[in-house]
């Protein structure tokens, strides 16, 4: 009896250092444990016995029934270990890992100034136009009052593809389209991606602008003035002091430039605004006779104004940001504070 037990058990033992796989452990527990399972059996031929053996008998049994089934468990423990490593290492997905949580984004600051200056001139009654932001020398100078060789073209840096066409230095070509497509009456805007070649601290290659027309019959410069007082005062507040100084643009004629009262130290002179009290924010003027010829507009019936400004330069004063380039920068901790 005693040798057949050290033979099951024998038999046990190399079985079970062979198993990989939790089916075949499946299998020895029933080989073993099992209702026909050769502890049962032992336990049976145990009974014809001399009595005086069976005690014995009976512990031995037991012991080994015993050993068998915390060897089972320990393999069984370590099966289920390995099964689920593999499967980790299989998909690379464990699903016992905490979920990783989404952050939702917000929108650009440059993209929500362009949406708010869009908003109030929408509410002045314009409307938005697109124009190609790659154009051609006509559009871009030509039409617009600049002649090849003329001096203005040296106020802007251009990005030539070649001798004729050229990524726009400005929003304004937008209005020379529109007026060949349509007639007066006209109020819109176009926003849009200009391009310099430029870098510094106020200065990026491509920036953003947003240019306004507005042709009808006894348009004047007093129109053009309290447009541009009701959009910059909802822009930077009612009490904002603004002043309009002679300027020179080759498509406008009188031409201004406006400036507000400077919104970092309220007029009383700083690094931003150079001591002066002022910074200057646009351009603007009565549209230039000589560039309604192009369009075939009639100069004694219609006048118009124009008026060009740059986001960024806008977003930095609203925001107190000292630099251009980290609009650009796509930095989450710069971004996240708009
Ligand atoms: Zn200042």
């Amino acid at each position: 009896m005693i040798e057949k037990l050290e033979q099951h058990r024998e038999d046990f033992n190399a079985r079970i250092t062979v198993v990989s796989a939790l089916r075949e452990l499946k299998q020895l527990r029933t080989d073993f444990l099992g209702k026909k399972g050769c502890v049962s059996l032992m336990l049976k031929e145990m009974r014809s016995l001399p009595a005086e053996e069976k005690p014995q008998a009976g512990k031995h049994i037991n012991e080994f029934k015993g050993s068998v089934e915390s060897l089972l468990q320990a393999k069984t423990l370590e099966l289920e270990e390995k099964s689920g490593q593999a499967s980790v290492a299989a998909d690379g997905f464990d699903t016992t890992l905490p979920g990783r949580g989404e952050s939702s984004g917000s929108v650009h600051p440059v993209t929500q100034v362009m949406d708010e200056i869009i908003s109030i001139f929408f509410s002045l009654g314009f409307s938005v136009e697109e124009g190609p932001e790659i154009e051609t020398d006509y559009y871009n100078f030509e039409a617009l009052n600049i002649p090849k060789d003329h001096p203005a073209r040296d106020m802007q840096d251009t990005f030539y593809v070649n001798e004729d066409i050229v990524l726009r230095t400005h929003t304004s070509p937008v209005q020379i389209h529109v007026m060949e497509k349509q007639q007066p009456p006209l109020r819109i805007i176009a926003p849009g991606r200009v391009f310099r070649c430029d870098s510094d601290i106020s200065h990026t290659p491509m920036f953003h602008q947003i240019e306004g027309l507005m042709v009808d019959e006894n348009v004047s410069f007093g129109d053009l003035k309290g447009v541009m007082d009701i959009f910059l005062h909802e822009v930077f507040g009612k009490q904002t002091r603004l002043r309009f100084r002679p300027s020179f643009f080759p498509f406008t004629c009188p031409s201004a430039e406006v400036d507000i009262e400077c919104v970092m130290c309220s007029g009383k002179g700083c690094r931003v605004c150079s001591s002066t009290g002022w910074l200057e924010i646009l351009g603007c003027g009565m549209v230039d006779p000589a560039v309604f010829k192009f369009v075939d507009y009639d100069s004694e019936k219609w006048t118009g104004f124009a008026f060009g400004l740059g986001i960024e330069r806008i977003a930095m004063l609203k925001y107190g940001i000292n630099d251009i380039r980290l609009f650009f920068e796509n930095d989450l901790r710069f971004l996240k504070q708009f």
